[in-house]
């Protein structure tokens, strides 16, 4: 099962994927975590990642795509693969696409979670996210059940830097511009579906699961 997830900033992308992940077997892959890791690894990608990810800034399609590249080689993608904000970019999805035709596959379905507007700053300013194993939480509409610490691994929960009033304004302003648009691609390519994103988190997985086969 090969996966694209779509959705803007707070649109429960990444708490799916980690059911999606589990029900499926598949390798859940966030840009976004992997640029978090090397952060706080202080690697040269993560030093140069910094610069964007403070700012709300999208990493230059050529830095993201080589990240792809590597990681849906490595062997545990073989039967499928689950990406959580990446394509972000036209440029990056058709990227994808070559990578995959050079692999001898394609894609299943890009599943794109609806949210409106309105939902997504409370949804992002109350995030908190496990430092360990990157499972998201929410400290009003899916707590963890000890304060700091997350319930699947036990590491310590944090507010990610980027998930400040004026952070979040202007990663939607760079939504709308350079990822929405893809909403459109796949749909070109009638590989869109969508789930509505404004339920609860259990009735959003139950409606993925009603798309992607029990
Ligand atoms: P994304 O990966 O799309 O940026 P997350 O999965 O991290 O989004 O979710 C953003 C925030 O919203 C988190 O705090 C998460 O706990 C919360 N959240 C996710 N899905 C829902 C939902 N269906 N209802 C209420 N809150 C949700
Ligand atoms: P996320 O964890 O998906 O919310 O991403 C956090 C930040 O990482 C974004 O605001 C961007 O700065 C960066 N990022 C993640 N994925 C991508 C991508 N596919 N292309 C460019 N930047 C990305």
């Amino acid at each position: 099962m090969k996966i694209v997830l779509l959705g803007p900033p707070g649109a429960g992308k990444g708490t799916q994927a980690k059911s999606i992940s589990n029900k499926y077997s598949v390798p859940h892959i966030s840009t976004g975590d992997i640029f978090r890791y090397n952060i706080s690894n202080g690697t040269p990608l993560g030093i140069e990642a910094k610069k964007y990810l403070d700012k709300g800034h999208l990493v230059p399609d050529e830095l993201t795509i080589d990240i792809i590249k590597d990681r849906l080689k490595q062997d545990d993608c073989k039967n499928g693969f689950l990406l959580d904000g990446y394509p972000r970019t036209v440029n990056q999805a058709e990227a994808l696409e070559t990578l995959l035709e050079g692999l001898g596959t394609k894609l299943d379905t890009a599943l794109l979670i609806k949210v409106p507007k309105s939902f997504i700053i409370d949804r992002m300013t109350g995030r908190r996210v496990c430092k360990a194993c990157g499972a998201s939480y929410h400290v009003q509409f899916n707590p963890t059940k000890t304060e700091g610490v997350c319930d699947l691994c036990g590491g310590e929960t944090y507010q990610r830097a980027d998930d400040n009033e004026a952070t979040v304004s202007e990663r939607l302003e760079i939504y709308d511009a350079q990822t929405q648009p893809l909403i459109e691609y796949y749909s070109n390519k009638n590989l869109l579906t969508e789930v509505d994103g404004t339920q609860t988190i259990e009735k959003v997985f139950e409606d993925i699961v009603d798309i992607l086969g029990a």
